[in-house]
């Protein structure tokens, strides 16, 4: 029987940067994943924002998230060849006073002045959208290539046959005292980061999840190839050559992860009011988001079963987040350091 340190079941962002950090700490493991058919890391656009949400309100720990955000993507970038980030300034429209005055409330406050450019320029926007009222710009912001992420580390991981590709079935996972064991495969611990799917995991699912489900359009605008994302009534984030990833609401109630033709009607409606030149849609696509009640992701071991843990919960922010978390729980696996009481099951 093949004896690993770990098993890691969902290789969505979460699943691929935690076995990154494992290995690189000397640890030898193996991921099981359905072929992402589930993931919402295929669909998510990767915008890491510094300030968020119609009160521009800071991000949860994002002066600790974003370096090591920007060191574990640079690692990842050279190990698979493949660049996986940009770093972008944010442009915001503001359409009445109100909005303007909270925004430069916020731009302006101590803990998010590190934050302001030092001017705001639509540039290559100027020519396709309908001016708001005004604009605000960020800097430090950051577009992570999710979608390129989980595919290029599933070559990387398919190279070394150090990924199974098929259906995780729980009735085939057998606990021990000092190890699991799953069809042929024997492991230490067995770590779940299986996305909203953890609605349906028999160890897991009594926590507060809360999934939210997300639908995007691809679009091409002719000659428009700017370096910033907008954020006018939706995120425009350049894909290159004049595609963008346009998005996206949040639906509570849903009943599949498929694309609607309501929430397409939605954000047609909003492209049309926008922008000033015509556009193609190319592509119509949803996911779920592991959303979390309280908006902190689930990090650690199960009550208990020590070898069995979650690492999940990631939201809205699967791009900032995952970095600092994957270290975080594995220095918990190779150091004992304890899990955070932001992010573990006892909170
Ligand atoms: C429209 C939209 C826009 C978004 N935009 C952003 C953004 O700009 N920035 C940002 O940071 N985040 C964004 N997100 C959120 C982001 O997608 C998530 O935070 C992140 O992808 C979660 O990663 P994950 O690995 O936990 O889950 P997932 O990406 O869902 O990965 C889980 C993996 O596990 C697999 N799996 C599940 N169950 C099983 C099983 N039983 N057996 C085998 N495999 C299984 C799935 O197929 C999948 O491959 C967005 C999401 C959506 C939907």
């Amino acid at each position: 029987m093949p004896s690993f340190d770990y098993i890691i079941v969902g290789q969505g962002v979460a699943g691929s940067i935690l076995d990154f950090s494992l290995r690189k700490n000397g640890l030898h493991g193996i991921v099981i994943d359905n072929g992402h058919k589930d993931a919402a890391s295929k669909v998510a656009a990767g915008v890491i924002n510094p300030l968020t949400g119609r009160k521009y309100v800071k991000s949860w720990m994002i002066d600790e998230l974003l370096p090591r955000a920007q060191e574990v993507y640079g690692q990842l970038s050279k190990l698979i060849g493949v660049p996986l980030f940009h770093d972008r300034n944010i442009i915001r429209a503001l359409h009445n006073i109100k909005e303007e005055n909270e925004w430069e409330l916020k731009i302006n406050s101590e803990e998010s002045k590190h934050f302001k450019a030092d001017k705001t320029e639509l540039e290559q926007y100027e020519p396709v959208i309908n001016a708001a009222m005004s604009y605000g710009e960020l800097q430090s912001g950051m577009q992570v290539h999710l979608p390129v992420l989980i595919r290029a580390y599933k070559q990387f991981l398919s190279k070394y046959k150090f990924i199974v590709e098929q259906e995780f079935n729980f009735d085939k996972l057998e606990l021990h005292d000092d190890h699991i064991s799953y069809e042929t495969i024997k492991a230490e611990t067995i770590i779940f980061a299986e996305g909203y799917r953890v609605k349906s995991n028999p160890y897991f699912s009594h926590l507060a999840h809360e999934p939210s489900k997300g639908e995007a359009l691809l679009i091409k605008i002719e000659n428009c190839d700017p370096q910033k994302i907008l954020k006018q009534k939706l995120s425009f984030v350049p894909f290159g050559d004049g595609v963008f990833w346009v998005g996206s609401g949040y639906e509570w109630e849903f009943k599949d992860a498929n694309p609607t033709a309501s929430e397409k009607e939605k954000m047609i409606k909003i492209l049309d009011k926008n922008l000033k030149v015509p556009y193609k849609i190319i592509d119509h696509i949803a996911a779920i988001r592991p959303t979390v009640l309280d908006r902190r992701p689930y990090i650690g071991p199960h009550y208990n079963h020590k070898n069995i843990y979650i690492f999940n919960g990631f939201g809205t922010k699967g791009a900032s987040l995952t970095p600092y978390w994957a270290e975080h729980l594995m220095r918990h696996m190779c150091f004992k350091e304890p899990i955070s009481p932001f992010v573990s099951l006892e909170r």
